[in-house]
């Protein structure tokens, strides 16, 4: 088993600041990737824990958790920005020009 100790994470964490947030809405000031947060967003868009009974106890707190993410506007932003990153920069242009015709 591989041990990471508390220097080894401090240093990951200042090389990965620019990738990571504090989400306000999670318990505890959760520190988590822009990533991560992106999927949760996306997951609580999706509902797919809408079903989960309270029966099921790991479930129930996943889906605790992702309600707050529901319609969060950090993750709203954080996708935003993905899909503008993503989309080739000549396409604005291309549409512009086939509106004109
Ligand atoms: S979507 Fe919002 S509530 Fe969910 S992890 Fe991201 S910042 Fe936190």
């Amino acid at each position: 088993m591989v041990t990471v100790n508390e220097n080894e994470i401090a240093r990951w964490i200042e090389e990965h600041q620019r990738e990571m947030i504090i989400c306000p809405h999670q318990p505890g000031l959760l520190l988590i990737s822009k990533k991560a947060c992106i999927k949760r967003y996306k997951a609580a868009l999706g509902r797919a824990f809408e079903t989960i009974s309270e029966d099921d106890s790991f479930h129930y707190v996943l889906k605790k958790g992702l309600s707050l993410c529901e319609g969060c506007p950090i993750g709203r932003k954080l996708v935003e920005e993905e899909k503008r990153s993503a989309s080739p920069q000549g396409e604005p242009m291309e549409k512009e020009a086939s509106q004109q015709s």
